[in-house]
């Protein structure tokens, strides 16, 4: 038997968060009906699946009515499954409206690519958006994902409703309560979930749901809801919708914005604004990307941890959302992917364990022994590692450059701003020198990092990380990059190429290489490698210290800020949008 404080320890390490996110056990049968032999339900029936949806859900709500002379349109769903709710939703809503839509939803058992790809594949009326809904499916990663379509916003949660809905913000305008029925389901029926849905609830807030049971009906009366029994689809004989009164609270509408700083940071806010139809001028000291985004090739990747931390959190759903938007907002990203592989035999033996800790999903990273590592890099590496299939590199004032093109944002060039200018928002986005804008607010260090650019005899066919990094862009191979907290000066050294490349030799000792050049630069810090993201006081906002994670961090970030500013459902969970705010 355990005593009590081995007891205690015992349980805190058996609650350490894990990047385990649950399949469903699905089957679908010869008609093409996907069902939940976990729940024992189904998620639609294949011969009309697409009509429920518009009886239940669209109709139930009032839609497409309802939305039709509205900009923004928010739908909160209770069990994403197969999508199929979505997809009707968004195809629906292009034809009827010419506004955004945001649709919420949650699911504990995310489909994988494979079971989603079977689910929607009777349904060929749905074909076109099913097949965007599956090339930009978010990673199987637990909490929040933010996904963008032309004028469609899906911000869906994978995990249980119960810890996912306090953690959201939003102004629900219809909701689309599809949870298995109570009887088979109870937890998508319960009093919290009912009390999140009312404080989600936008004014005149709406519900429909297949199910007339009595546990719904009296949940959903009690947090404000008038219900109404009607019609059920099919041979259901009663289904439920409803309405709550609550008084409109006006948003500040937002025309333009200032953006101060021209790295990865300040060209993914100004992007974003301007993509909500922000009229947006930066302002940049130097040139664009003439700070730390000036380095000739970065790599996206998520650090790993030993355990899904918040900050590991961060990282992680920021690199599936730049993986995902950087490209389309016309950022060239080389989807090369990337394999990490321990720096010395202990590394090696941490990045087996973390394997074992962390449990992320194949989707994200896969397992590779040795062999297959040096299949992977073209080269004979003698540690395994994990390979991140999404892992891509990109050339960051490119990037910088391309974020800009857009015809809501003006760039200034050499256009060094003093003192805090006027705007309907400003957003402060130049790394360190943030500090001297906001004394109070922001103490953020610096660290120098300095890159090799080198000629190499051998070619890498994947970004490889260790200690550092290399990555082979066709013309070059460029590692790095050092890390010194005492020498600011920003010199490049033959001490630096030489450590660059003394960690090289560890991970690839064949490798012949010549130095061409170097650059250095330098990073803005925070103490608790998270950046300072968010609102400082009203019409004020920072994206500062993002460290070496800038390439991943910064587009979400900038998404972040903008939902903020536009007033739409927040992108991440409220933990980690507090975790990120500036104090
Ligand atoms: N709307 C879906 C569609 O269009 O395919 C069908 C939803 S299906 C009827 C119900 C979904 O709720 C399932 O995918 C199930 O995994 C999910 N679910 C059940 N319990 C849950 C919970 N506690 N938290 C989050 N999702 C849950």
């Amino acid at each position: 038997m355990l005593a009590c404080g081995q007891k205690s320890r015992y349980s805190a390490l058996m609650q350490q968060p894990t990047a385990h996110v649950p399949s469903p056990q699905m089957t679908v049968d010869a008609e093409g009906t996907p069902r939940s032999t976990g729940f024992n339900d189904i998620y639609f029936s294949a011969r009309n699946g697409i009509a429920e949806t518009q009886h239940v859900y669209l109709a139930g709500n009032s839609l497409p009515q309802r939305w039709h002379d509205q900009a923004h349109f928010t739908i909160g769903e209770l069990g994403f499954g197969t999508g199929l709710n979505f997809l009707v939703a968004w195809k629906e809503f292009t034809e009827t409206s010419s506004g955004h839509l945001h649709f919420i939803s949650v699911e504990k058992f995310p489909l994988t690519i494979a079971q989603l790809t079977e689910a929607l594949a009777h349904q060929p009326q749905l074909a076109d958006v099913a097949a965007q809904l599956i090339a930009h499916y978010p990673l199987r990663l637990p909490g929040w994902h933010r996904v963008k379509f032309d004028r469609v916003t899906l911000t869906l949660g994978f995990g249980d409703v119960s810890e996912l809905l306090p953690q959201m913000e939003a102004n629900v305008d219809a909701w689309f309560l599809d949870g298995f029925a109570p009887a088979k389901n109870d937890a998508m029926w319960s009093t919290d979930v009912f009390h999140q849905i009312a404080r989600l609830s936008a004014a005149d807030a709406t519900f429909a749901t297949f199910t007339a049971a009595a546990v719904a009906k009296r949940g959903l009366q009690e947090v404000g809801f008038m219900v109404q029994k009607v019609q059920g689809f099919g041979h259901k004989r009663d289904m439920l919708v409803g309405m709550r009164h609550g008084e409109a609270h006006g948003s500040r509408a937002v025309k333009t914005a200032i953006v101060i700083g021209g790295g990865m940071a300040g060209c993914s806010v100004a992007r974003a604004l301007a993509e909500r139809g922000v009229q947006v001028t930066l302002h940049e000291k130097e040139s664009i990307a003439s700070g730390a985004s000036g380095n000739p090739a970065a790599v996206l990747y998520p650090q790993l941890t030993k355990y899904y931390t918040p900050a590991t959190a961060w990282h992680f759903a920021a690199y599936d959302f730049a993986q995902r938007t950087l490209a389309q907002w016309g950022v060239k990203l080389n989807s090369t992917g990337m394999l990490k592989i321990g720096k010395d035999d202990e590394d090696d033996a941490k990045l087996r364990s973390i394997r074992e800790s962390l449990q992320l999903d194949e989707s994200v990273a896969q397992w590779l022994e040795p062999e297959e590592v040096s299949a992977r890099v073209g080269q004979r590496i003698t540690r395994g590692g994990f390979f991140f299939p999404h892992g891509a590199w990109l050339n960051p004032a490119d990037a910088c450059r391309a974020l800009l093109h857009h015809p809501n944002i003006t760039v200034h060039e050499h256009s060094k701003i003093k003192e805090l200018p006027t705007a309907d928002a400003i957003i402060i986005a130049n790394a360190q020198a943030a500090n001297d804008l906001l004394p109070t607010e922001l103490t953020m260090g610096v660290t120098a990092g300095q890159v090799s650019v080198l000629a190499a005899s051998e070619k890498l066919t994947t970004v490889l990380c260790h200690k550092g990094y290399a990555i082979d862009t066709g013309e070059a191979l460029i590692i790095g990059a050092t890390y010194d907290r005492e020498d600011l000066r920003g010199a490049v050294t033959d001490a630096n190429h030489a450590q660059n490349i003394t960690e090289l030799h560890e991970a690839l000792p064949m490798m012949q290489v010549s130095i061409q050049t170097g650059r250095t630069s330098m990073r803005a810090t925070t103490p608790n490698r998270l950046p300072h993201v968010g609102k400082v006081r009203d019409g004020l906002y920072v994206s500062v210290g993002h460290g070496s994670r800038g390439m991943i961090s910064a587009p979400l970030a900038a998404e972040l800020i903008a939902s903020e500013i536009c007033g739409e459902p927040l992108p991440v969970s409220r933990a980690l949008r507090d975790a990120l705010a500036p104090r």
